[in-house]
């Protein structure tokens, strides 16, 4: 009689604006091999697709000791996890709204597969794998070129009624004045607090030139008054919007990512300060922790995803 085998691994995809990551992964959460290449965004769906998958059957045929029993995806846009269909994704990915994510990898690589957004796989990773693992329920706020949050309760993402839960951007700052937004909107938290905010709300205070956060950042540490006090209010921004999110949700931990949340000390302090400002006497202790996965955590989450699906 044939034997029937476990999966002992399963592979995962992290599909980006900009880079496309694959990786096999065991159910410890340990990544075994791992693969990047640029993602083709301007190419459209099937070029997106066709560089997902080929980096996710290189790495099937490098596994000749394990077998791929599933794959799970995270992926930039809103992507619907039930029917894993992209519901919209922004100019960076041409063509990817509507595409059937799923399906069409599904039939592409012959495993199962679930998907679902990015920054909800980033969660689903350190709740399960990283700095939140132990807390049952946990806030998660990607702060990077957009702003985005996810909600893990006991393993499972909230992704809402319309899968459009987390875009915690996009909601009104009392930091932002009337600044446009990204969305269309104005006064968002995201139009003040995002990496381009930041580096914008520097250029019209100061009237100088800079490349880019990073610069501004230099231009910090190196004393710059206007500088620090961006950061300062980029953190601060952040941790008000933090704040209340803490006092919605009541979160065992809190979880901040994404590159802006590498901009040091200065805004950290401001966050956390923020933080404390805005919540109930009750969620006083509330722990505020770094993401400590890094890029690996999309790919973790969607891991942990793909287990699911098979177990
Ligand atoms: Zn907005």
């Amino acid at each position: 009689m044939p034997t029937v085998r476990t999966p002992p691994v399963v592979a995962a995809l992290d599909i980006g604006g900009t880079k496309t990551a694959a990786a096999i992964v065991t159910r410890d959460g340990a990544v075994i091999d791992r693969l990047t290449a640029a993602t083709p965004g301007r190419a459209g769906a099937t070029a997106i697709l066709d560089t997902a998958a080929g980096l996710v059957d290189r790495l099937r045929t490098r596994a000749t000791e394990a077998h791929v029993g599933a794959l799970g995806v995270g992926s930039a846009g809103v992507i619907d996890p039930r029917t894993g269909r992209v519901l919209s994704a922004t100019d960076a990915l041409a063509g990817w709204a509507g595409t059937d994510l799923r399906g069409r990898l599904r039939e592409q690589l012959g495993v199962p597969v679930s998907v679902i957004n990015d920054v909800h796989a980033h969660a689903l990773g350190e709740a399960r794998h990283g700095v939140a693992a132990g807390y049952d329920t946990t806030l998660f706020i990607a702060v990077g070129t957009g702003i985005g949050a996810s909600f893990v309760v006991d393993g499972d993402v909230l992704t809402g009624a319309h899968s459009t839960a987390g875009h915690a951007g996009h909601q009104p700052s009392p930091y932002a004045g009337q600044l446009p937004c990204t969305c269309g909107g104005q006064g968002h938290l995201e139009a003040i607090a995002s990496g381009p905010a930041l580096t914008g709300e520097y250029v019209r205070r100061t009237g100088q030139r800079v490349d880019d956060l990073r610069s501004v950042a230099a231009r910090a540490a190196d004393g710059d008054a206007a500088a620090r006090d961006v950061i300062l209010l980029g953190g601060t921004a952040v941790g008000s919007a933090v704040g209340g999110l803490v006092n919605m949700l009541d979160p065992g931990a809190v979880v901040i990512g994404g590159g802006v949340a590498g901009l040091g000390d200065l805004w950290w302090q401001a966050l956390r300060a923020a933080v404390r400002r805005e919540t109930l006497p009750s969620l006083d202790d509330v722990p505020v922790l770094a993401s400590t996965l890094g890029s690996d955590a999309p790919l973790l989450g969607a891991a942990t995803l793909a287990w699911k699906g098979i177990s």
